[in-house]
């Protein structure tokens, strides 16, 4: 009841000049930043294309970047902010990919992908418009981190403050079993999700001169055919009914000034159509959507460490390193990696790994006062739970670093470098707020040219 009063004071109030403003969209709860949907997309976006048979067709791809150029010129396009009000633009691309299927989805940030068979299924122009804005405005309204958020996942929120800047948003999801291909949360939208989007995407095809009643009527003729036909499954599953999508676009629609559209307003829908059912079918590069597929294979670190040092100020202690290695990380966690360009590479599932270079970080073990010797080895077995190949090569060496008791253990493990093992030498030192510890990466072969560089840093090593 309070609902309706509120539509039917809405619609009274709205000046007749103005867009319809019947339902106010909110965007959802919500982790991610903008910024972090633009970046998970992106990444997203190139992991999948190297899956998919993307159509690489001048003429398609130029037909569907005149749309999606035409639909994004409507204040519909732009970010939802938290109060209603519209801010910028996401960075939106748009690919065919060489399906039969009857699908399109989107990414977080802007990527669109429609199926070829969408295209072959749409009677007009304005239909696919209006899939396009469809899928434009689950990005506007950023529904798949809202999904995301929505998983509850303890690790999401360090993940996202930046720990682990400077790493793949998109890898380190992987990691928590986030997956990617054509069944991942971020393409589980809710019913409220596509009664928004189908609403916000009225506004924009009504905004770039298309009937969006055109999109109510694809949406039908999907319907009536996903009962016989199978190919619809994965599309009604990801957009599923919020029930009476014809009639609510239709009612929107009259909320709207009047206006005079065109079904095909480039002229050209029919020549694409044709021209994408008579594309030959590109090779896919990967048999199956995979999350985590084979890792590439990077060439080893071609250049020496330099001899030169630069000092490198963390928030308790300082070190020098080489002065062709660079820093990332968090300062104010105390955690950071440096390495060589070509010392951070991608391991599997998107993970970005340090396969040459060092890690300073620091361990608080659970209870009671700190003891060198056990908490190094609870270090070790930590260590091991996100790298089940670590295992100790040598017992463990006392040493001093800054004046302190140390200890030095050696470890191996599969190096990311092709054919390498790897070693990682670990140098542990108590301190008052825990175990404080730096580990040395190489592969085999490059660590004996390394060594009297990692043995300078640790030297260098000062507690303030
Ligand atoms: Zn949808």
């Amino acid at each position: 009841m309070r609902t309706l009063s509120w539509l039917v004071l809405a619609a009274i109030l709205a000046p007749s000049t103005a867009p319809a403003q019947l339902q106010e969209l909110r965007p959802g709860f919500n982790l991610f930043t903008v910024q972090q949907d633009v970046q998970l997309g992106k990444e997203t976006s190139v992991e999948l294309q190297k899956q998919m048979r993307v159509v690489r067709n001048r003429e398609v791809d130029g037909y569907l970047n005149v749309l999606l150029a035409k639909l994004e010129r409507s204040t519909y396009a732009r970010t939802l902010n938290r109060d209603g009000s519209r801010g910028e633009i996401f960075p939106f691309t748009i690919h065919a990919v060489a399906e039969k299927k009857i699908n399109a989805f989107s990414l977080p940030g802007g990527p669109i992908f429609v199926n070829t068979g969408s295209i072959e299924a749409a009677d007009n122009e304005a239909q696919l418009a209006g899939v396009i804005a469809h899928e434009m405005s689950h990005v506007v309204l950023r529904h798949g981190t809202k999904q995301l958020t929505a998983q509850n996942l303890v690790q999401l929120p360090l993940l996202l403050a930046g720990a682990l800047a400077g790493h793949s948003l998109w890898g380190q999801l992987a990691t928590l079993g986030i997956g990617f291909g054509a069944n991942s949360v971020l393409l589980k939208f809710s019913r409220t999700d596509e009664s928004q989007a189908d609403y916000n995407g009225a506004e924009i095809m009504a905004d770039a001169g298309y009937n969006p009643v055109e999109l109510g009527r694809f949406f039908e003729k999907l319907e009536a055919r996903g009962g016989r036909e199978g190919s619809l499954e994965q599309f009604l599953s990801d957009h599923p009914n919020p029930g009476n999508r014809v009639a609510a676009i239709e009612d929107e629609t009259r909320q709207m000034p009047r206006r005079s559209y065109v079904l095909d307003e480039t002229g050209q829908f029919l020549h694409i159509k044709d021209l994408v059912h008579h594309l030959p079918t590109p090779a896919k590069s990967r048999a199956s959507f995979s999350d985590a597929g084979p890792a590439p294979t990077p060439p080893l670190p071609a250049e020496r460490p330099s001899k030169q040092f630069r000092r490198y100020l963390g928030q308790s202690f300082t070190l020098d390193y080489p002065d062709n290695w660079q820093v990332s990380g968090d300062r104010q966690a105390n955690a950071v990696t440096i390495a060589p360009p070509d010392g951070v590479v991608e391991g599997p599932g998107g993970r970005t790994l340090v396969g040459y270079g060092l890690e300073v970080d620091s361990y608080s073990p659970r209870t009671g006062a700190l003891e060198l010797n056990r908490d190094t080895q609870e270090l070790i077995r930590r260590l091991k739970q996100t790298n089940p190949d670590l295992r100790i090569a040598r017992e463990p060496r006392s040493i001093e670093v800054a004046g302190q008791p140390a200890l030095l253990n050696t470890l191996n493990s599969r190096s990311p470098y092709r054919g390498e093992q790897e070693v990682d030498v670990l140098a542990t030192i108590a301190r008052p707020q825990g175990l404080f510890y730096v580990i040395f990466i190489a592969p085999d072969s490059l660590f004996d040219q390394v060594q009297p560089t990692f043995e300078n840093v640790l030297r260098s090593v000062r507690f303030d």
